[in-house]
């Protein structure tokens, strides 16, 4: 693929916006559309073309990617009346939102039936590995269409992985690295909470545990820099981590594994989101343990 080749990116949220303005830096003429006017207009700035639906995005590019919060959304601008799947120039829809395997199933069926190739192309690494250019992406799909659009990734990640031609595999890996994470999140505050009750200082006790084998993401990275200080920026939303949890304990329910551990994880999540506000960082999972546990 050439830098002139225009490129469609549906989702100008968290990870989307700053993956738009990274294709314009690129060189890449861009197509973009987002339900939030507002999203949209700081990118027409920069050069984009602002389209009024993911249909006018398809019109207008032969790669169009989404980056988009839930699973009936993805459905919705790939398939809908005013979907993708209705644009005249698109050849490949990648989907590097996290939306689950059977979405991810469902969708690239329905495409193929119009000549459209699916790769779906979760990311892991958030905001902060987006403006450093190191996220990873896990991506499936037919090998060629990952090869075509693989220059894309290279632009805003360190590590690509294809994991399959299956569609919905890479969904699989990335929903259960979420798991993991999301464990960690949920332990490592469960964990302080007892420490601090016993009159343990938060931030020795974070050293002792990256000095230990307790060492996490959660420990290593999440507590210092969003917890500690209070901050509570890593521009990933609770609800959104809370619906990663749900997703992968699907996928277990779907391939016959039982996870008691997962189902405990999920329980927590889904109790912080139905306090937290839609815009609360997952980080902030910390403050309703401190609320919980007094
Ligand atoms: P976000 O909520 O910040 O952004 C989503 C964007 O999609 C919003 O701008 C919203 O207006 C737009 N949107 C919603 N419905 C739409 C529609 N029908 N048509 C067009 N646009 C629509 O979410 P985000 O944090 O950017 O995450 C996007 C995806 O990436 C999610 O699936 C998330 O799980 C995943 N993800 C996020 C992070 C992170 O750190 N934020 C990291 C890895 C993966």
């Amino acid at each position: 693929m050439t830098a002139s080749a225009r490129v469609g990116l549906i989702g100008l949220g968290a990870m989307g916006g700053p993956m738009a303005r990274l294709l314009l830096e690129a060189g890449h003429p861009l197509a973009v559309c987002d339900a939030q006017p507002a999203a949209v207009e700081p990118l027409a700035a920069l050069g984009a073309i602002g389209c009024a639906s993911p249909r006018e995005v398809a019109d207008a590019a032969e790669i169009v990617l989404a980056s988009l919060p839930a699973p009936d959304v993805v459905r919705l601008v790939a398939l809908g009346e005013d979907g993708v799947v209705h644009g005249g120039a698109i050849r490949t829809f990648v989907d590097l939102s996290t939306t689950g395997a059977t979405t991810a199933e469902e969708v690239a069926a329905k495409l193929a039936e119009h000549g459209i190739d699916y790769v779906d192309a979760p990311v892991s690494g958030g905001v902060a590995g987006l403006e450093a250019r190191t996220l990873a992406v896990m991506a499936s799909g037919e090998r060629a269409a990952f090869e075509r659009v693989r220059p894309l990734f290279d632009l805003f990640a360190a590590n690509v992985f294809w994991v399959g031609e299956g569609p919905g595999q890479g969904q699989t890996a990335k929903l259960l690295n979420n798991l993991l994470s999301a464990t960690a999140m949920a332990i490592t505050s469960e964990a302080l909470a007892v420490g601090v009750r016993a009159g343990l200082d938060p931030a020795t006790l974070l050293d002792v545990f990256n000095a230990g084998s307790g060492r996490n993401t959660a420990t290593s990275d999440k507590f210092p820099k969003h917890v500690l200080t209070r901050a509570f920026g890593s521009g990933f939303r609770l609800r959104l981590m809370t619906k990663d949890v749900r997703l992968a304990l699907a996928e277990g329910d779907r391939r016959h594994v039982s996870m008691p551990v997962g189902e405990a994880v999920q329980d927590v999540w889904t109790r912080a989101a139905t306090q937290a506000g839609d815009a609360d960082d997952h980080t902030e999972i910390a403050r309703f343990y401190e609320e919980w546990s007094g």
